[in-house]
């Protein structure tokens, strides 16, 4: 006998994890997914063109700590395929100055580096800061706690880097929770940092981690593993709640269930709510206010020879500097398995899209910070618009009352995705997990 009917809309991790997670020893429901593109996966895009391997959006999972991806990955039985980055990509840069400085990992290393020295006076000063325990944007807390030297050389690339965006917008609750943990719980980042070191990972394995044949594998496995059709090329054009259930126009037709689970990008969503309420159009505003967007370019760039990059995981690049790049991700540094058996170096160049960019002055910038005399035998350049949802201050409380909102009114749809708490793939699986059973 067929319960419940449950439609999910979104192919990404977030949509698939969810049909996975609800389909489980509930052989009663009936799950379908609608998916607008021909193929799954959303931003996980693995691609081996002309030898080369890449990721075409994320390369890693955290692992630390993250109980429900790591207990995913033994269900789907991937636990074999798990490719730890090697132990030298906890190395990182900085660009700064016109050189490049690697960050100290060690109190010894504070002390051998101008960038170090800095930080560490920094750090020193960092103890006697009164906390403060409300939201605020990422540059005003290493504002008020570092100064503008730290806030500069070290948060500002640290935001661009991860979330690809202007510190001055982005919320630290939201976008660094732990370091304002920290403030909270230790009255100082020094003593929070000492604290997680002492209980953290010293067994010499690294915390990140890939999928031997790529992100797009933990795709491929849950589609298989997962249970209830899922129609690809459809794309959902409205949504309508009526009494008890929902109705999804797509282009090809209309498609009644008892329950939704709304995995859609954010825009998407604040476009298809069906729900327009004081609550749910702030907390969608929440994502306007950025001096950017959110798009981001990567180009990928592959050499025919080993040994041209660095040992570490990449480096970052201060806005104040001016430099056309963001960063960049040294591939074959962090996963030389993923090399094909080839003496190759691969790396991830990140930008802003810019049509009046050329893609060779990057090129040539690239090879200049990293002292690259060879030209790319391979390259390759995809944008990704609105990619990274723009966490502003006061996000978490938005969020708060948008979920009550939802609940009271809308209690059969569930909103899954990247916008609500995490931009990691981790935090995307963590969410759609706990979808309400
Ligand atoms: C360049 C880049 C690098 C990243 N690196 C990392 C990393 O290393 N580690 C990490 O943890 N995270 C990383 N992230 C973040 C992470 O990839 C994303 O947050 C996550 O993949 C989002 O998954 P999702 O399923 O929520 O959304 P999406 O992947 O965006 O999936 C949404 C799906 O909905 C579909 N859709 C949209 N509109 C409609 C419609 N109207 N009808 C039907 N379907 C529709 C889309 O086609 C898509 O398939 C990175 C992101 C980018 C862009």
């Amino acid at each position: 006998m067929i319960g419940e009917k449950i439609l999910i809309l979104g192919g990404g991790i977030s949509g698939l994890a969810a049909r996975y997670f609800l389909c489980r020893g509930r052989p009663d429901r009936e799950v379908v997914l609608v998916e607008k593109e021909n193929r799954l996966g959303g931003m996980i895009a693995t691609s081996c063109e002309e030898g080369f391997f890449f990721e075409g959006g994320p390369r890693t999972f955290r692992g630390r700590g993250n109980r429900e991806l790591l207990a995913l990955i033994d269900r789907l039985d991937l636990r074999g395929d798990l490719l730890y980055a090697k132990k030298g990509s906890r190395r990182r840069m900085v660009w700064s100055g016109g050189r490049m400085h690697t960050l100290p990992r060690t109190v010894p290393g504070l002390f051998f580096s101008p960038l170090g020295r800095m930080l560490f006076s920094a750090l020193l000063k960092e103890r006697k800061v009164p906390p403060y325990l409300g939201d605020e944007t990422i540059r005003s807390f290493a504002l008020r706690r570092f100064g503008r030297e730290v806030a500069d050389t070290f948060f500002d690339p640290l935001t661009l880097g991860i979330y690809g965006g202007d510190p001055d917008k982005r919320s630290i609750l939201s976008c660094f929770p732990e370091l304002k943990e920290y403030e909270k719980t230790y009255g100082s980042l020094l003593r929070g940092f000492l604290k997680a070191k002492r209980g953290g990972n010293s067994s010499g394995v690294s915390s990140l981690f890939t999928l031997r044949g790529g992100m797009e594998s933990l795709i491929r496995r849950l589609a298989d593993r997962g249970r209830g059709e899922i129609c690809c090329n459809e794309e959902v054009q409205k949504i309508e709640v009526a009494k008890g259930h929902v109705v999804v126009f797509t282009q090809r037709k209309t498609r009644v269930a008892d329950r939704l689970v709304c995995a859609l990008p954010f825009r998407e969503t604040a476009r298809l709510l069906p729900l327009k309420t004081p609550e749910t159009e702030a907390f969608f505003r929440g994502f306007s206010a950025t001096k950017f967007g959110t798009d981001l370019s990567v180009i990928r760039l592959g050499f025919n020879e080993g040994g041209l990059l660095p040992a570490g995981f990449g480096y970052l690049i201060p806005s104040a500097e001016k430099e056309p790049l963001l960063g960049a991700i040294f591939d074959s540094s962090i996963f030389p398995e993923q090399d094909g058996g080839r003496r190759q170096s691969r790396l991830t160049v990140m930008t802003r899209p810019d049509p009046a960019r050329e893609v060779g002055a990057i090129i040539r910038t690239i090879r200049k910070h990293l002292r690259i005399g060879a030209d790319p035998d391979y390259v390759r350049e995809a944008t990704y618009r609105e990619a990274i949802p723009p966490y502003t201050p006061g996000h978490a409380r938005r969020l708060r009352a948008f979920s009550g909102v939802v609940n009271d009114r809308c209690p059969h749809i569930s909103f899954i995705g990247n916008y609500l708490s995490g931009v990691s793939v981790n935090a995307c699986i963590t969410l759609a997990c706990i979808t309400p059973d």
